[in-house]
C-alpha cells in the first residue's frame, strides 16, 4: 500500500500550527503567578549578593566549576559532599512523584521550562500578532510588508527573551556583574560565548517553533508519568455523562436531549497544545487547566453549572456518573503512596539539615604509604609516611596545628616545616607529607592505632582522623 495515502497515513505528519485563544479564568491567573515567579527566580538569583570574603565573588548562589563546589547563600557543597547534591536531587525526584501522584501532570501544565517560556512567548506573539483568529489570518496572508514587520518584531523580541535565558545561565557560574561586562566587551571566556549561544538557540526554537512538539516527542517524562498516576490522582477530565451528546442548536426540536457541552470549541482554542480534551486524556495534555477556565466561562454565559470540564479522578468518575457525590478531597490526597514518598522526602530533608549544621569547616583526608609500609632509620627508629590533606573551608585564611595522639607516643615531623603549625588559605586545601616516628626501644606491634589532629587556631575547632602506625612485630 502506497505511503502517505488515506489507508496508510506514512510516518510524518507535518505540524499543525497551534495559537491558543487568550482566556481570563482562575487556572490562568495561577499560571501568571507561577510564570513570574519562577522567571524572577531564574533570571535574578545569580544576581543576589552574599559576602564571601576576598577570595571569592560575592554571589549568593554561584556554582564553581574549577573547584567543583556549590554556594547556596551560607550553605558550601564541597567535592567530598557531593552526597548533599545527590540528596538534593532525590529529594526534587520524589517532590516530583508526591505531586504527579496527587496533581498528575501538574510540573508539565505549570513549572516545567518549556510550559513557562513556551507561555510567554506565545503572549508575546498574541501582543505582536493579535489573538488566534489574527494569527491565523496573519499565517495565511501573503507576504508584504505588515507580515514582514510583525514577523520580524516577534523574532526580536523572542530573540532578545532566549538571548536574556542563555546569559542568565552563565552567571551562575561565575560573578554575574563581571561576567555581565565581559560579555559586552569580548573578553569572557569562549565557553561563556558558546554556552550563552547553545541556550539562546534552543531557547528561541523550542520556545518559539516547537512547542508543543517538545512534550509529545521530545520530552520522556508523560511516558514516565504514566506510572506515577492512579485512579486516584486528578487530571483534566471532559465530563461527557453530563456533556453529551454536545450540540449547537439548542433553540431546535429535541435540543432538550442535548447535554450541557454546547460544541463551541472554546476549550480547544485555549490548550496551548491543540488537544480537543472531550477525546479523553492524550499525551498532548499538560493539564494546563486552561480548558476548565474556558469551560467555565461558557457554563457561566449559557446559565450552567461549572465544571464540565474539571480536575477529577478515575476512582471519582462513576460517582459523579452516577449522580453521587465525589469523595472528600483529603481521602485522593492521603493514601498510602502519598504517605510513602511524604515520609521519605522529610527524613531525607531533615538528615540533610542536621547533617549540615553538625559538620566540620574542616576537611581532613590522611592516606598512609603502602609500600613500603614502614622504614627502620639507621638509629633503629621506625617510620611512617602519610599524605595529609587539610581543607580550609572558612572564607578567611586561617592557621592550623597538626598532632598525634597515640599510645605509646610517637614523633610527628612535616616534611619541609620545623614545625606543625601553618597556615591555609580560604576555600583552599593544602597537601603535607607527614611522617610519624616510634624510637627504637618502644615496644611495637604490627599495627598500633593513632589518631591524627587537625585543629584550627581561629575557631578551635578539630577534626581527626583515625589510621594506624606500622611496624615490626617485637
Ligand atoms: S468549552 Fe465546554 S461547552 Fe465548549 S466545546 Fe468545550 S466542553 Fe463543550
Ligand atoms: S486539554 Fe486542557 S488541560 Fe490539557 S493541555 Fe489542553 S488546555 Fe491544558
Amino acid at each position: 500500500m502506497p505511503e502517505g495515502t488515506a489507508e496508510s497515513p506514512g510516518l510524518y505528519a507535518a505540524r499543525e500550527p497551534v495559537f491558543p485563544k487568550a482566556v481570563g479564568g482562575a487556572f490562568r491567573r495561577l499560571k501568571w503567578w507561577i510564570m513570574g515567579v519562577t522567571l524572577a527566580i531564574y533570571y535574578v538569583t545569580p544576581w543576589i549578593r552574599w559576602d564571601r570574603g576576598a577570595h571569592l565573588p560575592d554571589q549568593a548562589v554561584l556554582v564553581d566549576l574549577a573547584n567543583r563546589r556549590f554556594f547556596f547563600f551560607w550553605i558550601e557543597i564541597w567535592p567530598q559532599e557531593f552526597h548533599y547534591v545527590a540528596g538534593l536531587l532525590i529529594m526534587a525526584g520524589l517532590g516530583l512523584f508526591l505531586f504527579t501522584s496527587i496533581l498528575g501532570r501538574v510540573w508539565c501544565g505549570y513549572a516545567c521550562p518549556q510550559t513557562v517560556w513556551v507561555d510567554l512567548y506565545q503572549h508575546v506573539e498574541r501582543w505582536i500578532d493579535g489573538d488566534r483568529n489574527a494569527q491565523f489570518r496573519l499565517l495565511r496572508q501573503k507576504w508584504n510588508l505588515e507580515k514582514i514587520a510583525a514577523r520580524l518584531s516577534k523574532w526580536a523580541i523572542w530573540l532578545l527573551i532566549a538571548v536574556a535565558t542563555g546569559g542568565a545561565w552563565v552567571f551562575y557560574f561565575a560573578d554575574a556583574p563581571t561576567l555581565f561586562l565581559a560579555l559586552f566587551s569580548g573578553t569572557a571566556p569562549v565557553v561563556a560565548y558558546a554556552t550563552v549561544g547553545v541556550l539562546t538557540a534552543t531557547t528561541f526554537i523550542f520556545g518559539g517553533f516547537m512547542r508543543e512538539q517538545v512534550c509529545i516527542y521530545m520530552c520522556p517524562w508523560p511516558r514516565i508519568q504514566g506510572a506515577m498516576l492512579d485512579e486516584n490522582s486528578l487530571i483534566v477530565t471532559y465530563k461527557e455523562w453530563r456533556g453529551e451528546p454536545r450540540g449547537k442548536h439548542r433553540k431546535k426540536a429535541g435540543a432538550e436531549l442535548l447535554g450541557d457541552c454546547i460544541d463551541c470549541d472554546a476549550c480547544v482554542a485555549v490548550c496551548p497544545t491543540g488537544v480537543d480534551i472531550r477525546q479523553g486524556q492524550q499525551i498532548g495534555c499538560i493539564t494546563c487547566a486552561l480548558c476548565i477556565d474556558a469551560c467555565d466561562d461558557i457554563m457561566a454565559r449559557i446559565g450552567k453549572p461549572r465544571g464540565l470540564i474539571d480536575y477529577c479522578t478515575l476512582a471519582d468518575e462513576p460517582l459523579e456518573r452516577a449522580g453521587a457525590a465525589p469523595a472528600p478531597v483529603w481521602k485522593r490526597v492521603v493514601r498510602p503512596r502519598t504517605i510513602l514518598y511524604t515520609v521519605l522526602w522529610s527524613a531525607i530533608g531533615v538528615g540533610m539539615v542536621v547533617a549540615l549544621f553538625m559538620r566540620d569547616s574542616i576537611g581532613l583526608a590522611v592516606a598512609p604509604d603502602r609500600n613500603p609500609l614502614y622504614v627502620t632509620l639507621s638509629d633503629g627508629t621506625i617510620r611512617n609516611g602519610y599524605t595529609v590533606k587539610i581543607q580550609n573551608m572558612n572564607a578567611e585564611p586561617h592557621p592550623f596545628r597538626i598532632s598525634v595522639s597515640s599510645d605509646p607516643e610517637l614523633r610527628l615531623d612535616i616534611q619541609g616545616m620545623d614545625r606543625n603549625e601553618f597556615e591555609i588559605d580560604a576555600d583552599e586545601a593544602r597537601k603535607l607529607r607527614v611522617f610519624l616516628l616510634a624510637r627504637p626501644w618502644f615496644t611495637m606491634a604490627e599495627r598500633t592505632p593513632v589518631r591524627i589532629w587537625v585543629e584550627d587556631l581561629v575557631t578551635h575547632e578539630r577534626a581527626s582522623y583515625d589510621t594506624h602506625f606500622r611496624g615490626p612485630s617485637r
